[in-house]
């Protein structure tokens, strides 16, 4: 899986990630911001300037940009040092880091994150981690040890609270204030639940480790689970909690879970698994309320059934994290608004993650993916445009999202549109294995891929050479 792949790459710190070993780290990052360099950063700095001097560091012109200069008293020139900040230590803000890092950039880079705990992997959050098969450990994003060697000042359990462009600040929960050349808003997206519903002890919401851990606890002894929507993170829990041998309902106003994606036919076809699975789905109506004390015992649905739960799971939608932006000038509309380049409405200030929303010239609209891969690339690329501006080019990839369930692996690229016209062209759905092509006025919008990887390789790369226009293809259809 994908976001394995990248702990593995990233190597793993056995040990760290537990709140002792995070204090220190901090008490280690706090005595770096008070401006004093140790001896080893300046070795490292000074080996990474010569290891930038080959083909794969900046260019002079880039790196005099890089370092900067102003105007001092008496029209000394005096070198400055850029600071790049970045706010939200997940994947978007760490593959910024990273990607700085790995093209020269040797100022400082400040990343701050709310969360208390080093960052971690959100996907295995509803998969191996839910099942008990990976540990916190496993699913480390960034080690101790990688901290250091990005000589990262990490600002863990500290929330931005406001920004101030004019002055290039950006203020803390603490009161603290940081200055910055640019600044990266990655600060994600957070779980959509009506108010009210987390007053019960027993609905859980799954985006951190902490909601993993409470999660993964509740599900000991196989209770009755009601899970709350159909999307992703929904079907996803649903089939490690069956897994797991829970009692299993899914509700979903569609008519079968993922067809807000997938639309109704494939959706329904589709539903076929978790059936087999033993999960029962309740579909086409919605939660009107619980009852209960401080623990969920029924849910109730508008079409006046109800279901009995121990559990209760929601998953219906995420907002993007942006409050923490009103007043500043950063346009926001359902994420924080971007160019092409990830450039937001005020100079010096990007996004990437799941928290932007720009627009892609490949598909010629703007979008907002709340992704893997999306936060993975495009918390990359920022760091070429900051480094690079204009030469970086645009940021225009093809949407892409992978899921695991029931033991089926889900892929999907593009923009498919539910109202689209759907082609198997490869594998049936009866065999679990197949590719769907959506295409509309006969031009391709996105592909559906189950259990077929490397075809959906393909695919994703036609996507990317054609765009929103879309292509032809003649490959032949199977029925499903
Ligand atoms: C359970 C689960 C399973 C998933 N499975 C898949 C999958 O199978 N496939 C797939 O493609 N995608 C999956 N995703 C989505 C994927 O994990 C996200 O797209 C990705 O984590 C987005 O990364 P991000 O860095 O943009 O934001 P986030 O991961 O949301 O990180 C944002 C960070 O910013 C911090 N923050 C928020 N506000 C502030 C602030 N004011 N100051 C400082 N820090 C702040 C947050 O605490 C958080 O740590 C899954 C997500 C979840 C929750």
């Amino acid at each position: 899986m994908i976001g394995h792949a990248s702990s593995a790459r990233n190597g793993r710190h056995e040990g760290i990630g537990g709140p002792r070993e995070v204090s220190g780290l901090r008490q280690l990052c706090r005595r770096r911001t008070a401006g004093v360099r140790s001896p080893r950063r300046r070795a490292r700095r000074a080996s990474r300037r010569r290891a930038s001097g080959g083909a794969a560091g900046p260019s002079e012109a880039c790196r005099s940009r890089l370092s900067g200069a102003r105007a001092g008293p008496g029209g000394l020139t005096v070198p400055r040092h850029r600071r790049i900040v970045v706010a939200g230590a997940s994947l978007a803000g760490i593959r910024t880091a990273e990607t700085l890092r790995d093209r020269g950039f040797d100022g400082e880079i400040v990343l701050v994150g709310a969360e208390e705990r080093l960052p971690y992997d959100r996907p295995p959050l509803s998969k191996t981690f839910l099942e008990g098969q990976a540990s916190l450990d496993d699913i480390q994003l960034l080690s101790g040890d990688q901290v250091a060697a990005l000589d990262l000042d990490l600002r863990l359990g500290q929330r931005a609270r406001a920004l101030d462009p004019e002055r290039r600040a950006l203020e803390l929960d603490g009161g603290e204030t940081l200055r910055y050349d640019d600044l990266v808003i990655a600060t994600g997206s957070a779980p959509w639940m009506p108010r009210d519903w987390d007053l019960y002890e027993s609905i859980y919401p799954l985006r951190t480790a902490e909601d993993g851990l409470a999660l993964r606890s509740a599900l000991q002894g196989s209770p009755r689970v009601a899970v709350v929507g159909g999307g992703f993170i929904g079907c996803e829990v649903a089939s490690t909690a069956r897994r797991l041998g829970c009692d299993v309902v899914q509700i979903e106003p569609l008519t079968a879970p993922m067809a807000r994606v997938l639309g109704p036919e494939m959706a329904l076809a589709c539903a076929e698994i978790p059936v087999a699975a033993g999960v029962r789905l309740v579909c086409g109506t919605a939660v009107e309320g619980f009852d209960g004390g401080a623990r969920v015992e029924r849910v109730r649905l508008r079409d006046g059934r109800t279901i009995e739960a121990d559990v209760v799971v929601v998953g219906i939608g995420a907002r993007p994290v942006t409050d923490w932006l009103a007043g500043s000038g950063v346009n926001v509309s359902d994420g924080v608004l971007c160019d092409d380049r990830c450039a937001t409405s005020v100079d010096g200030v990007y996004a990437a993650g799941d928290v932007a929303r720009w627009f892609n010239p490949l598909f010629e609209q703007t979008m907002r993916i709340e992704h893997w891969t999306n936060a993975s690339e495009q918390g990359a690329f920022v760091a070429r445009a900051l480094l690079e501006g204009r030469q970086a080019g645009s940021y225009a990839p093809v949407p892409f999202v992978w899921s695991e369930q029931y033991g089926v692996k889900i892929e999907i690229a593009g923009v498919p549109h539910p109202t689209d016209r759907i082609r198997i062209v490869e594998g049936t759905v009866a065999e679990r294995r197949f590719v769907a092509l959506y295409e509309r006025e006969e031009r391709l919008t996105g592909v559906l891929a189950l259990n077929s990887t490397r075809s959906m390789l393909t695919f994703r790369r036609l996507l990317a050479r054609t765009g929103s226009r879309g292509e032809r293809v003649d490959a032949p259809s199977n029925s499903s």
